[in-house]
């Protein structure tokens, strides 16, 4: 489930790679992840790759021609580079950006691929001019990394009555987090998941900060060191707490808890969040603030 360092990460390695060389075709295979339909994507060939950033869990590739790919993974799409072409049978394929050969380099293919059985990663084609004002970027929150909000625009940004796990994997409040390192960094700073924003106070607020840039941070670093392109279809993240429940707490030793819900799992140190109290259904976690 890429979040904001896999994403960053990715973003990272193939700007490196790619910045300065010609499109010489695109394609949209998986037909439907293709939201926009003009400009066509045919209007990026003959042009080069200018850079490949982020922003929140977007990945964002701009041309030099004044176009630019915005794409979103959502939750099992990776963006990859491979020297040779997509077969046709890769029915995971649902963008191709092909780049031209050039001195001292073979052609490369950029690919979209979405793993499972559901088609949700997007891309949209856009002029520069529209990407700030268009909706998946106009309403996301600043990035939680690498300098949040610091305290009191921090503490008005989170001063809702929201459990502290919806809200900080809210993308209009704080951008990047999502349910993996949401409870690494509950976890980090010694919160629990069920406060609300409202009810930190200042001496939280700053350890809540902290925790979100150093394990952001740390994460990112971790990636530096061992990915390189293509990015793996098997994420390798450094995660401590996260899908860790039945397993000792890493830092105290107690058992790490987890709440259970339709589609994802909060895990928690019970010791160390929660007072000791040990909470398996959502239902009774409305107790545990
Ligand atoms: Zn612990």
């Amino acid at each position: 489930m890429p979040e904001l360092p896999e994403v960053e990460i990715t973003a990272r390695l193939l700007d490196r790679e790619l910045a300065g060389r010609e499109i010489e075709s695109v394609a949209a295979p998986g037909i439907n992840a293709l939201k926009t339909f003009a400009p066509p994507l045919g209007a990026l060939e003959g042009q080069h790759v200018a850079a490949v950033r982020r922003r929140g869990k977007n990945l964002i590739l701009e041309s030099d021609g004044g176009l630019v790919l915005l794409i979103h993974l959502m939750s099992a799409g990776r963006l990859q580079l491979f020297d040779k072409r997509a077969g046709p049978r890769d029915r995971t394929s649902r963008l191709l950006v092909r780049l031209a050969g050039e001195a001292g380099r073979d052609p490369a293919e950029l690919r979209l691929r979405e793993f499972g059985s559901k088609q949700a990663a997007w891309v949209k084609l856009l002029e520069i001019t529209e990407l700030e004002g268009e909706e998946a970027l106009a309403k996301l929150g600043p990035e939680a990394w690498p300098d949040p909000p610091a305290g009191e625009e921090l503490r008005k940004l989170l001063a809702v009555p929201r459990p502290l796990h919806a809200l900080l994997r809210d993308q209009r409040v704080i951008a990047g987090i999502g349910r993996s390192w949401v409870d690494e960094i509950l976890w980090e700073a010694r919160l629990s998941p069920f406060k609300r924003g409202s009810d930190l106070d200042e001496a939280e607020l700053e350890v809540l900060r902290e925790a979100i840039v150093g394990t952001l941070g740390r994460a990112l670093a971790h990636y530096e060191d061992t990915l390189s392109l293509p990015i793996p279809d098997k994420l390798p993240m450094p995660l401590l707490v996260h899908r860790h429940e039945g397993q000792p707490c890493p830092r105290c030793g107690t058992t790490l808890e987890a709440v259970h819900f339709e589609d994802y799992v909060i895990a928690y140190c019970p010791a160390e969040q929660t007072e000791g109290r040990v909470l398996k259904d959502r239902r009774m976690s409305r107790l545990l603030r």
